[in-house]
């Protein structure tokens, strides 16, 4: 079994690219990191003529940029600064750039570049699994560089934009109304029991821990015991109709956690 991806609350807490951020003009870049408000770009990078042609680069652009020279530095500096988008490379002494990326999933959702000497595919394929959003590959032109940044930044627009409902067939979630319908029917849910759901389906896919759903879907998360997501989970699946049985939407995952499931029965 592949260890799912880390999620936890505090992802969405810290800021990434700023919503205010609209998807650039396609000719010209100049400026890029200037438009509503200054983007902070953290590189993390062992090579300093690297790092400083990162540095001149993107400055040119209006982006502020801080420099790292470890892994273990661009984590520390991660935490402090908050950046709106991070440039990783992956070949470094300490921790290498896959060691650094999982650190920082642990915590955000921010964009993450990641630089290789490398272009197979595997390498490709392994960093778009372990959660970067783009690739870049010694050497790189300074075109290239922005034309990766001003992709991430439209994606990040998109992905910032509000979801208001989710629908699959089983169940309709109408996030703004904080309400569930099955076969158009509503399901009286408490605050709590909603919030489980909502947490779920937002994950879709996804296998949450019990602790990462208290952390979620509980008002005051402190002190709860892990059981009571379990039974929590069960009142919901009878609500929903969906028995005590595993096999439904709601999938318990032994010794990880729960998942709803990516296509509901
Ligand atoms: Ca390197």
């Amino acid at each position: 079994m592949v260890a799912p991806r880390r999620r936890t609350s505090r992802r969405a807490a810290v800021p990434n690219w700023p919503n205010t951020t609209k998807a650039p003009g396609v000719p010209s870049t100049v400026g890029l990191g200037m438009r509503n408000g200054t983007i902070s770009v953290l590189v993390i990078e062992d090579e300093a003529d690297i790092r400083q042609l990162l540095r001149t680069m993107l400055e040119r652009e209006g982006f502020s940029v801080t420099e790292a020279m470890l892994g273990r530095d661009g984590v520390r500096l991660f935490h402090q600064k908050q950046p709106n988008l991070v440039i990783l490379d992956v070949g470094m002494p300490d921790l290498d750039g896959w060691q650094v990326l999982e650190r920082i999933r642990d915590m955000s959702d921010v964009p993450v570049l990641m630089l290789t000497a490398l272009s197979t595919e595997r390498d490709k394929v392994r960093g778009l699994n372990a959660g970067a959003d783009d690739y870049l590959t010694k050497p790189f032109s300074r075109v290239e560089l922005l034309a990766r940044i001003q992709a991430i930044s439209r994606r990040q627009v998109q992905r910032n934009e509000p979801i208001v409902s989710f629908e699959d067939g089983a169940i309709r979630v109408d996030f703004s109304e904080s309400q569930v319908t099955l076969d158009g029917v509503p399901v009286v849910l408490t605050p709590t029991e909603y919030r489980l759901l909502a947490t779920l389906v937002r994950h879709q896919g996804q296998v949450l821990s019990s602790d990462q759903l208290i952390e979620l879907a509980w008002d005051d998360p402190s002190g709860l015991a892990p059981s009571r997501v379990k039974y929590a989970v069960l009142r919901l699946r009878r609500k929903l109709g969906w028995g005590d049985q595993d096999d439904g939407p709601i999938e318990t995952v032994r010794g990880f956690g729960y998942r709803y499931r990516a296509r509901a029965r």
